[in-house]
């Protein structure tokens, strides 16, 4: 498991204006673990898990981060939504945590909207 000190660096150093490789692994020029796929999104395993059960649903157009996503994408935020609520009920029935890391501050390191799902083990409250 990578320290999650690691991550907030590569967050607070991460460049939020080029693209990403979420876009590599959407046009599968990047090998990823991929366990859903429809016409508006990708879930795949997090390379780095931090639970038991940890993958990521990112949506095929591109929206950089929730905080700037819009009332036209409504639909497809809800869809993200309920992908991840099948399949994470499917993957950790026991329950789940379904994280959003927002900007700087939110440790977002890959600007490229996706819902973490993580599940497996009993999940603590608060997050760091
Ligand atoms: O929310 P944040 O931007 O920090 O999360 C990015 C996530 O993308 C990390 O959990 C990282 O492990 C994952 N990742 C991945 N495959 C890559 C690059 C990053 O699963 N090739």
């Amino acid at each position: 498991r990578r320290p999650y000190s690691d991550e907030v660096k590569r967050a607070q150093s991460a460049d939020s204006s080029t693209g990403t490789i979420f876009d590599k692994i959407i046009s599968k020029e990047l090998k990823a673990d991929i366990i859903y796929e429809d016409d508006l999104c990708l879930a795949f395993n997090d390379i780095a898990p931090q639970a038991p059960v940890h993958f990521l649903v990112i949506p095929k157009r591109k929206i950089t981060t929730l905080q700037d996503s819009e009332t036209s994408d409504k639909e497809l935020l809800g869809h993200l939504m309920l992908v991840a609520r099948s399949l994470g009920t499917a993957r950790a029935p026991q329950g789940w945590r379904l994280v959003v890391n927002n900007g700087v501050h939110g440790a977002q390191s890959v600007y490229h909207l996706h819902l973490h799902v993580l599940g497996g083990r009993q999940m603590k409250w608060p997050p760091g």
